[in-house]
């Protein structure tokens, strides 16, 4: 078989795929695609339209005999998760990316390929491009910074687009539509403290929980995973209120989207208690491991001798935070009534880092339901409040309410069972889509959400299932001929 994706089935696909993997278009570099699409869009004749957040839009009239369709919106996002192997000397701001043909599946040499979201774009170019398709009035609408944030999608203004329907073509599992997504809220309590002197007497330790498998804080929010920073607080509360241990430092969690892994803090106990505290730690540690000896069987909770810290946290602050960090809300919090197996609204205490005289915990929420989302805020006001913690909430963004008597769903639904013979599965996600944000700003908008199936996105693994493009682009083809009336 050749190596050349340019000779893979849908050919006006892969090629297009083809040329937008030469371009760099890391997040928040989206310049050079966008004009690449541009240009094409122009010599094409299609009206084009760059807004005042980058975002590209590119409308083209129905074909003959479709004019009395209601208008598609194809949306995909520009941008792409700049990842690469820690062996490779890939430069993201000007080096193509090189998709290899590997068994059934395209992927890139040692970085990611761009599948996510360059399959929905390099659809949606072949439909612009085609004149032999049929199509109601079209509008394709290219979003930039997906993966950074959503600038794009949140800077997009009301009044802008006509079409009534909307298909995200940026979802990873053929034989899927996605009908809801979840909205996010970045919560950030910091705690201010004076540093003590360590009294006479103590006996410095190092404390570790590590060996968590963590994941993605929406996606893997449901699986029991255990959280470093939760188990952390337990054995150091454990040691605060039975062996007046005094916290010198503590870091866990890295990044507010993900299920922190590790925890390490410093701390003092006093010598005469050192001995019944590590009986004690290692009695709370196994419990704590058989607790979770399914979902983290490498779970590791240590306390090892070490330097005494030169200061600690005053104790009455250390005191309030281990009350605050025992009560805040982690995990699931609720699952969905409209969608089993859905979660609907879930916390991450995702980091929880001292340094320079104060104490910073920052989680994320997620809920599809805005008014739980403002419920499990005020929780957070009111729990940190209590404790004297200085609250902030930013970086929210809707989510996408789940409407299972959506029009253009079930007319996708049975195009699909007329084209394939299997009925496609129904689903929402507990994670951010730019449906959410898209569709507060356009609320009389159906939505959907679809795409071919990628296995590891946003990682140098990120691969794109081939005969699932080809599926992919049959069902947005009949998809569109079908395609409601008034
Ligand atoms: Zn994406």
């Amino acid at each position: 078989m050749s190596n050349d994706i340019r000779e893979l089935n849908p050919r006006e696909v892969w090629r297009h795929f083809s040329s937008l993997a030469g371009i760099p278009h890391a997040s928040g570099h989206e310049e050079k695609i966008r004009e690449f699409i541009a240009d094409f869009a122009q010599r094409l004749g299609l009206d084009t339209t760059i807004d005042d957040a980058g975002n590209l839009i590119i409308r083209k009239p129905a074909t003959p005999g479709m004019e009395d369709r209601r208008g598609v919106i194809l949306q995909a996002h520009l941008d792409m998760v700049p990842q690469k192997n820690s062996g490779s000397q890939h430069d993201f701001l000007r080096d193509p990316i090189e998709p290899v043909i590997d068994g059934g599946w395209v992927r890139a040499r040692g970085t990611t390929l761009g599948a996510d979201n360059g399959m929905g774009v390099a659809a949606a170019m072949a439909v612009l491009e085609s004149d032999s398709l049929r199509h109601g009035p079209l509008e394709a609408l290219f979003t930039v910074e997906e993966e950074s944030g959503m600038s794009g999608a949140m800077g997009l203004k009301p009044g802008l687009l006509r079409g009534e329907i909307l298909m995200n073509l940026d979802s990873e599992d053929e034989g899927e539509l996605f009908i809801g997504c979840a909205g996010g809220l970045d919560a950030t309590m910091t705690f201010t403290y004076g540093e003590q002197a360590v009294p006479d007497g103590y006996t410095g330790f190092m404390i570790a929980v590590r060996g968590l498998r963590g994941g993605h804080s929406g996606m893997d929010i449901s699986l029991g995973r255990g959280n470093a920073n939760k188990i952390m607080n337990r054995v150091l509360q454990d040691g605060y209120l039975r062996h007046g241990l005094l916290l010198g430092s503590i870091e866990g969690g890295s990044l507010r989207n993900a299920i922190p892994r590790e925890s390490m803090a410093t701390a003092a106990v006093p010598a005469s208690q050192a001995d019944s505290f590590l009986e004690e730690f290692a009695v709370l540690a196994a419990a704590i491991k058989t607790e979770l000896s399914i979902a983290d069987p490498g779970l590791q909770i240590e306390a090892v001798p070490a330097a005494l810290p030169g200061r600690v946290v005053e104790e009455e602050v250390f005191g309030r935070l281990l009350d605050a960090l025992r009560a805040c809300p982690d995990g699931v919090m609720r699952m969905s009534s409209l969608m089993a197996g859905l979660v609907e609204t879930s916390s991450n205490l995702a980091i929880v880092k001292s340094g320079n005289g104060s104490i910073q915990v920052e989680c994320l929420l997620r809920s599809s339901v805005d008014s739980a989302m403002e419920d499990l805020a005020d929780m957070m006001r009111s729990l940190f409040g209590l404790a004297g913690a200085a609250v902030v909430f930013d970086g929210g963004y809707p989510g996408w309410k789940p409407e299972p008597a959506s029009p253009i769903l079930k007319r996708m639904r049975d195009t699909y069972i007329g084209k394939f013979g299997t009925t496609p599965e129904v689903r929402a996600v507990h994670a951010g889509l730019e449906c959410g944000i898209i569709g507060a700003a356009y609320p009389l908008l159906d939505m959907i959400s679809f795409g071919p199936t990628i296995r590891y996105p946003h990682s140098p693994d990120e691969k794109v299932d081939i005969l699932s493009v080809g599926k992919f682009w049959d069902f947005l083809v009949e998809t569109l001929a079908q395609a409601p009336g008034e």
